[in-house]
């Protein structure tokens, strides 16, 4: 059996794990069910099962550690989650240490946006670019920051929540506290929620919204331009911060993007001068949601000795 680590991605409805060798190849995996709701200590148990039938299959002594991507604020140092809307149980509570106990193992954890930046870079559409930006597109919108290869953290690990950009500075209000935050006027939820406003069919997802607009709804079209925009003026701001050579768009809204594309890339381009000027590229990721998986499994393969 070759080195490997095990990657967890707890989301809202699955919770799924990998074990993944060094060189990025999925030696197995597990789907299975992220009961939230039956509480902190179901789900603990949950992910400690996941990991250890991965280990019995692939050996003790060949797992290298162990990395979780979980929605919310990640106090890196501290191993805790804070201020999630999905885990409000687990606000700072030991997680990393009491799963550690439990498996004898080096864990760490790491909001699951970072994480998918991280198996992009690694695996995906940012292979051999050390410097990127991945945007996800959700229910919510997360960010992930990979400068120099890492994960650009901030001094307490917040740094990345590039859905709470303004992006419309008298916009919809946000549970953050801000208003016209990106993810309210370009995320999934914002889809639904302008289609609403607009009275478009009876409460329709995001999906039924996307079908609309190629069937030639001029209503449903105006909605995915209009998020476009909003994604282009966030963008703009990151190009001109950054000046990385890659940015990346990854969620479910994804296969609407020549929907709203044409509008966020002449949006960018009106606002940064960087990218006009440079050969800036704004793609799409290319792991889907399985970018989580394999960022978690890189950073538990090279998880740093305790000193
Ligand atoms: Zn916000």
């Amino acid at each position: 059996m070759p080195q490997y680590s095990i990657g967890v991605d707890l989301g809202g409805t699955n919770l799924r794990a990998a074990a993944i060798s060094r060189e990025g190849t999925v030696i197995s995996k597990i789907l299975g069910r992220a009961e939230l709701t039956h509480g902190r200590e179901a789900v603990v148990a949950d992910m400690v099962h996941s990991i250890t039938q991965l280990r019995e299959q692939c050996g003790d002594h060949e797992l290298l550690g162990v990395g979780i991507g979980v929605p919310g604020f990640i106090l890196i140092d501290k191993g805790v989650i804070v201020g999630s809307n999905n885990l409000p149980e687990f606000d700072h509570y030991p997680v990393r240490d009491v799963i550690e106990q439990k498996l004898g193992a080096r864990v760490i954890l790491e909001n699951d946006a970072n994480a998918a930046a991280m198996g992009e870079q690694w695996m995906g559409a940012g292979r051999g670019v050390d410097d990127l930006v991945l945007i996800t597109l959700g229910t919510g919108i997360g960010g992930g920051i990979i400068s120099g290869g890492k994960i650009l953290h901030g001094v307490d690990g917040m740094a990345g929540e590039l859905g709470h950009m303004t992006v419309v500075p008298s916009g919809n209000p946000c549970g953050c506290g801000n208003q016209g935050c990106l993810e309210k006027h370009a995320s999934a939820t914002a889809i639904t929620g302008m289609a609403r406003m607009m009275h478009l069919g009876a409460d329709p997802t995001s999906e039924e919204v996307f079908k609309m607009a190629t069937d030639g709804d001029e209503k449903a079209r105006e909605i995915f331009v209009i998020m476009g925009r909003a994604l282009g003026i966030g963008l703009a701001t990151l190009v001109n911060i950054f000046n990385f050579p890659l940015f990346l768009l990854s969620g479910g809204p994804l296969p609407a993007w020549d929907l709203f594309a044409p509008a966020m890339l002449s949006e960018v381009k009106r606002r940064s001068f960087t990218y006009r000027n440079t050969h800036t590229r704004i793609e799409k990721a290319t792991l889907g949601n399985e970018a989580g998986l394999f960022g978690a499994a890189y950073l538990g393969a090279r998880i740093e000795q305790k000193a």
